[in-house]
């Protein structure tokens, strides 16, 4: 972080908390018009848009949040079970032990433990496609982890954002199964798919997309066994939380219909449950995925649309199980029993994983290519039953108490595009027509990292 907080007042001198405050007051002329004035108009309210809009407003700016759903959190999602009283996270669980991450929770009260694991006994190895137990499979032992690391020592950009040298490095665009060989990985591929879940297949995704994933922060974290989970297990609290603390300033359940940004500042036309907002704002950040879907009505300019719509994305889904017959404390990894490394094939699952609550397990599901919600459900729930009819475990489904898709997940674009300075020009778009960006596209899946980034984007928003 380079600049202070106090900095930062003093840069943006202090505007428009109190007017934010008066602007939705009941009966005042800006809700009657259905006009909110504010500085900034945050589009999304996952991990970077929540984060964004507490510290702009800490700053002394005023914020509008727009989120699609019906809550804040994104791909943060706790489920509580109405039986036991327990609740799991089936999205984002884990963060890394940073003062800035520590600071966040503690202002909202939410108190962070070590994380030790699930309270898992045992994996077993199992090839969800037969539903049987893969004859004397166990992990290799991750003998090539220092190479990994000093690998990554090479490119400590990676953990700062996607700022890539010019020329990007040869073997960053290369397919991570070619560099894993290349650099004798083999023994951990196991092991970095799991981490590496909703990323698609990660032997043909370009080399740069895994190191950034499962990047050295995230290897010295569990090293040093240093990650932080929420001591209540309810991440969901942090979102809830800081709700309450935007107030009025959170449009939940809202859609953008139309953004035009012009000289004069910026308006945002929302459909809301309550009916129309215009927002009027002299900034625009935009923190949910940046796919041409997500601009819909916006006045995106020819250099913007031909940046966004070079990505694609991966897809990912988490379930919460309730089941019984399954054996306390196990959770199954899936693995191929024919594929190279045994990685899991997809589209299918990573693993069924114990959650902590009595009877309810995780289930983690990923593909690289499109499939229907309604397809990976019922491929789950045959899944499940296979277990059984094929004498693995004696396992009863009693239902799918949750399913979530966390889509679109993981957005890339291909190498070539990578070595043509795609993320150059991604980065250039920071503050055309009064527009910043964050959220994981722009850097990693990884909300600790991400509030960072964003950290370090107020103080560019604040002069702008
Ligand atoms: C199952 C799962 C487990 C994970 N585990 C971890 C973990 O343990 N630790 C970790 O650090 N990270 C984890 N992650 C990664 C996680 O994605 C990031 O940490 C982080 O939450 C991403 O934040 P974001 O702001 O980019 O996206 P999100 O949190 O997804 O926020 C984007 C928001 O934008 C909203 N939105 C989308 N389109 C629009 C629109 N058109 N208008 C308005 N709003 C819109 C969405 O509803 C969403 O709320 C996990 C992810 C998943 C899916």
């Amino acid at each position: 972080m380079g600049v202070t907080r106090k900095d930062a007042l003093r840069i943006l001198g202090g505007t428009g908390v109190a007017a934010a405050a008066a602007a939705l007051a009941p009966g005042s002329a800006a809700a009657a018009s259905g006009v909110i004035r504010r500085d900034v108009c945050v589009i999304g309210g996952g991990a970077s848009g929540a984060y964004a809009a507490v510290r702009l407003r800490d700053l002394g700016h005023s914020v509008a949040v727009v989120e699609r759903a019906g809550r804040l959190g994104g791909h943060t999602e706790t489920y509580h079970d109405p039986l036991s009283g327990g609740s799991t996270d089936i999205g984002v669980l884990i963060y890394h032990d940073i003062p800035l991450v520590r600071e966040f929770f503690g202002r909202f009260d939410v108190p962070l433990v070590r994380y030790t694991g699930q309270g898992g006994t045992a994996n077993h190895y199992v090839d969800f496609r037969t539903g049987l137990v893969v004859p004397g499979y166990t992990p290799p032992a991750p003998a090539a982890l220092p190479a990994y690391i000093a690998l990554l020592q090479r490119y400590p950009y990676l953990d700062a954002g996607f700022e890539l040298p010019d020329p990007v490095p040869a073997d960053l665009l290369l397919p991570f199964g070619e560099f894993a060989v290349k650099h004798g990985l083999e023994s951990i591929l196991q092991l970095l798919n799991g981490y590496a879940q909703g990323l698609g297949d990660i032997l043909r995704i370009p080399a740069v997309y895994v190191l950034k994933n499962v990047s050295l922060s995230v290897i010295n974290s569990v090293l040093t066994g240093s990650l932080l989970i929420t001591e209540r297990r309810d991440n969901s609290e942090l979102y809830e939380k800081i709700t309450a603390h935007l107030g009025a300033d959170v449009l939940l359940g809202a859609r953008v219909t139309q953004v035009h940004r012009g000289t004069h500042g910026i308006q945002v036309r929302v459909a809301t449950p309550h009916g129309q907002r215009v927002i009027q704002c002299r900034k625009l950040l935009v923190t949910a995925p940046p796919l041409l879907s997500t601009f819909d009505g916006f006045d995106l300019d020819a250099t913007e649309r031909g940046i966004f719509g070079r990505f694609r994305h991966h897809h990912y889904w988490t379930a919460v199980a309730r089941l019984s017959g399954m054996p306390p404390g196990v959770s199954l990894v899936n693995v191929g029993a024919d594929t190279p490394y045994n990685l899991a094939p997809l589209p299918g699952w990573y693993g069924l994983t114990v959650t902590g609550v009595p009877n309810l397990w995780g289930v983690k599901y990923g593909s690289a290519a499109p499939v229907s919600d309604r397809a990976v459900r019922d491929a789950i729930v045959a899944d499940i039953r296979r277990l059984r009819t094929a004498g693995s475990y004696p396992v009863e489904l009693a239902g799918l108490e949750i399913f979530k898709a966390h889509n679109p997940f993981e957005l890339v674009v291909g190498a070539g595009d990578v070595a043509g300075g795609f993320y150059r020009r991604l980065y250039g778009l920071q503050g055309r027509n009064g527009t910043f960006y964050t959220g994981a596209a722009f850097h990693t899946h990884d909300s600790s990292l991400l509030w960072r980034f964003t950290e370090a984007l107020l103080p560019r928003i604040a002069s702008h």
